[in-house]
C-alpha cells in the first residue's frame, strides 16, 4: 500500500519536483491545495532548520499525515549571513525578485568579500512530533551585475564555480545537480525506503490500540490490576 505523505507547499513546480524523485517509491504524495482551505504556518523561525519544522509538523498536525517541508535562502558571508532566512522578503513584505537582487546589490557595492551560499533544510515530520531533516548547501559568489534570465530569485547574481556560470545561466537539470535544494533532496531520496520504514514506526506508535471489549471505567484501578 502506498504511504500517503503531504508537501507543505502550494508551488505546482516543488511538487512535480518531488513527484519525480520519489517516483520509484510506494508514495503518494499530495500538496495543500488537495485539502481545500486550510491555515498555513507562519514562518517566523531564526533558522532554515526552525522554519521547515515549523511548517512540516504544523501540517501533519493538522492533517494527521506525515508532511514535508523545506525551507531555504542565501547567505552572504560579508552581511552576517543575510539575507538569510528573509531571503524570499528581503527588500519588504511584497518584494519582488528583482527588488531583492537590487538591495542585495546596493548592500555589497565596494564590498570586496563576495562569497555566498544557498541553503536549503527539508523536514519530514509525522503528526507526534519527531521529524528527519536533510540539509543541502551550494558555495559561490555574488556578482556586480546580473547575467541569465533562467531560474528565479537570486539566481542571475549567483556565480556557482562548479558550472562555471550563474544559476540564471544553468539549466534546471545542470543546477539540480549542485544546488542547495538538490542536494538535501538526494540525501533524502538516496534513503527513501529507510524513511518509509520510520514513517510506519512512528505511526503505529501513537495509534491507541483498538479494545475488543469496553474500555475499563472503574476508578479504582489498582486493585483491579491485582491478581
Ligand atoms: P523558499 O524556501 O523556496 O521559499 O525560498 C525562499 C527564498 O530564498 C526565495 O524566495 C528566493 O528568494 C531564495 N531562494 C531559495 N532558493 C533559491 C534558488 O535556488 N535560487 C534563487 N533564489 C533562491
Amino acid at each position: 500500500m502506498k504511504q500517503m505523505i503531504v508537501l507543505a507547499t502550494r508551488n505546482q513546480g516543488k511538487l512535480l519536483e518531488m513527484r519525480e524523485l520519489l517516483k520509484d517509491f510506494p508514495v503518494e504524495l499530495r500538496c495543500l491545495q488537495d485539502f481545500g482551505p486550510i491555515p498555513e504556518a507562519v514562518e517566523d523561525g531564526e533558522t532554515f532548520d526552525d522554519n521547515a519544522y515549523k511548517k512540516a509538523l504544523f501540517t501533519a498536525k493538522i492533517l494527521g499525515l506525515p508532511a514535508l517541508a523545506d525551507d531555504s535562502g542565501l547567505v552572504v558571508a560579508a552581511l552576517n549571513g543575510a539575507p538569510g532566512v528573509h531571503s524570499a522578503r528581503f527588500a519588504g513584505p511584497k518584494a519582488t525578485d528583482q527588488d531583492n537582487i537590487n538591495k542585495l546589490l546596493s548592500a555589497m557595492q565596494g564590498v570586496d568579500d563576495r562569497r555566498a551560499a544557498f541553503e536549503c533544510v527539508i523536514s519530514l515530520a509525522v503528526p507526534s512530533g519527531p521529524a528527519l531533516t536533510y540539509e543541502g548547501r551550494c558555495e559561490g559568489e555574488i556578482l556586480k551585475t546580473p547575467q541569465g534570465s533562467d531560474g528565479f530569485g537570486y539566481d542571475p547574481i549567483f556565480y556557482c564555480p562548479a558550472l562555471g556560470k550563474t544559476f540564471a545561466e544553468s539549466a534546471l537539470d545542470e543546477k539540480n545537480k549542485v544546488s542547495h535544494r538538490g542536494r538535501a533532496m538526494a540525501d533524502m531520496a538516496a534513503e527513501f525506503d529507510k524513511i518509509l520504514i520510520w514513517i510506519k514506526a512512528r505511526l503505529e506508535e501513537v495509534k491507541p490500540p483498538k479494545p475488543d471489549h469496553r474500555e475499563f471505567e472503574h476508578n479504582d484501578w489498582s486493585q483491579d490490576k491485582m491478581v
